[in-house]
């Protein structure tokens, strides 16, 4: 291959997920002084802003993190080694989660599911009416799991919490569902909600965000584990003034405010039905092509990305490897168990038509040169949806 490939590259991954012009922009110029008026007054607006996706009108932290640190932040602050929590392992991001909270000295409870669907809400209720001690601090959800392209349905989550009657907090890890779905903090009762700027929300990594309800805020003043760096006390304050207590990601807020603005220029729910439209085609393409998708709950389709396997014997990472050299497009991975079985097409974020539908044509080039099995005519029935009004089902 030479060294020079002729075109943009093709970053069709479910986070990181493609720059807009104008956030790039926003972000290419000098930093500015921390501790100055200027940045509180831009603090201030992009908390304001995020209260908007988030739709909450409580605090939010801001952490120069990936999402990961947002996850350690929301157990650390509320929860303390021993406690015990509950979490449904719907994929590798889950998994990952539960694993943090072992490491955090913290009692784990598990649901195992097949990866291929979302959490199983009543489940999740039987374990909850079983534990008549309240011995279970925390529920644990992951809202999108980027992993196997299942959602969970976070209200009946929360139904299942009600119904059992049962305190513990609620955590939604948001991360890939922030900016391609409709989500509702404050509606749907979480207690921390996660998410990250390099998936939905159109910056680059680098920053995750913790939404926290009241009822976390007061677990995490009355307790949770030692902690410094991810201590949520000195949010409050910060929400108010807009300042740090140390030296924030300037530049990456910079290209967060721009990014929000767009979003509020496009207006949510266009937003999320642009990805809805963009998710639908995508199945499409893959039934055309005869290929299985990960997710077999049709209720559970997620709006940001599609994993699609390949049929066995045919490695997924070779077709991703030959994507990736002949076309110059980058797909996600299988993780964890589905190492190899699967490629990730990721469709969220900044995303226009015909970069999408670019995207399933290099996909569908990409099955044939690397004599994956499957019929012709994918992009097609994406193309034929698109071009017409309707509406994803
Ligand atoms: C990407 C992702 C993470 C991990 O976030 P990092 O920013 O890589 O730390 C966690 N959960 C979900 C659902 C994700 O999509």
């Amino acid at each position: 291959m030479s060294e020079f490939v002729s075109g943009r590259h093709f970053l069709q991954t479910p986070g990181p997920t493609n720059l807009p012009e104008r956030v790039l922009r926003a972000m290419d110029r000098n930093a500015i002084n921390h501790r100055g008026p200027e940045f509180g007054a831009l603090g201030r607006e992009v908390i304001e802003k995020l209260r908007h996706v988030f739709q909450t009108a409580g605090i939010i932290g801001i952490f120069p993190a990936s999402g990961t640190g947002a996850w350690e932040s929301a157990l650390v602050n509320t929860l303390a080694p021993g406690d015990r929590i509950l979490i449904s392992r719907t994929g590798q991001f889950s998994h990952l989660w539960e694993q943090m909270a072992r490491r955090l000295g913290l009692d784990v409870a598990t649901l195992e599911t097949d990866w291929r669907r979302g959490a199983d809400a009543a489940a999740m209720q039987g374990v909850l009416d079983q534990d008549r001690e309240h011995r279970i601090k925390a529920v644990c959800a992951v809202h999108s799991e980027t992993s196997t392209s299942c959602m969970t349905d976070i209200p009946a989550v929360r139904a299942a919490i009600d119904r059992a009657s049962h305190p513990a907090l609620l955590f939604v890890d948001a991360i890939s569902s922030l900016g391609c779905a409709d989500y509702r903090h404050d509606e749907w009762g979480v207690d921390v909600t996660i998410a990250g700027t390099q998936k939905g929300l159109m910056v680059p990594p680098g920053l995750s965000f913790t939404a926290i309800s009241e009822k976390a805020l007061a677990a995490a003043r009355g307790g949770g584990s030692a902690r410094s760096y991810w201590d949520w006390a000195p949010l409050v304050t910060a929400n108010q003034t807009g300042f740090f207590p140390y030296t924030p990601a300037i530049n990456l807020l910079f290209a967060l405010n721009e990014a929000l603005t767009m979003l509020a220029e496009e207006g949510l729910p266009t937003v999320f039905a642009r990805h809805a439209r963009y998710a639908h085609a995508t199945r499409l393409a893959a039934a055309a092509w005869g290929l299985e998708l990960q997710c077999a709950d049709p209720a559970a389709y997620a709006p940001g990305v599609t994993a699609i396997r390949t049929p066995d014997g045919h490695s997924a990472d070779r077709l991703r490897d030959v994507i990736l050299e002949r076309f110059n497009m980058s797909l996600g991975n299988g993780l964890g168990r589905l190492d190899d079985r699967v490629f990730r097409i990721g469709h969220m974020g900044d995303l226009g038509v015909l970069t999408f539908t670019g995207t399933l044509t290099g996909v569908e080039m990409g099955l044939r040169a690397a004599g994956i099995p499957h019929r012709e005519g994918g992009v097609q029935a994406a193309m034929n949806f698109l071009a017409g009004e309707g509406t994803a089902a």
